[in-house]
């Protein structure tokens, strides 16, 4: 789903995407001519791999998401919000959804096997 920076609406509007096992949804809307606001919730399965073992597992999802959206290189000094910067005059969702996902992605993650292990060792001491 895209839209154009310029049409994006100032009431807040609703959307919803699925990529994959995954959904994102939730609100937008413009806040001046070069910004706008996204406010959602993603949920679903997302494939991560074990830090210990490299083998990848599913975990569930269920993030609530703020931030804003610039069109084009975002200039003023803004430590309160997360700022993602757009090209080409256009707000892609699926962009944005893959941007936050791959941030999770590289989180770190441990599998099942791996914990049991760990807790195993933990008693051994
Ligand atoms: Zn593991």
């Amino acid at each position: 789903m895209k839209i154009e920076f310029r049409k994006i609406p100032l009431n807040s509007s609703e959307f919803e995407i699925d990529s994959n096992s995954v959904k994102f949804l939730g609100t937008f809307c413009k806040i001046s001519s070069k910004l706008a606001k996204i406010e959602g919730d993603i949920k679903g399965t997302l494939d991560v791999d074990c830090c210990k073992c490299g083998q990848s597992f599913n975990i569930s999802l269920d993030e609530t998401i703020k931030f804003l959206v610039s069109d084009g290189v975002y200039s003023s000094e803004d430590e309160e919000n997360v700022v993602i910067e757009v090209e080409n005059h256009t707000l892609d969702f699926n962009e944005v959804l893959q941007s936050e996902l791959e941030s999770l992605k590289s989180e770190y993650y441990i599998c099942d096997t791996c914990k049991k292990n760990n807790d195993y060792v933990e008693i051994e001491y």
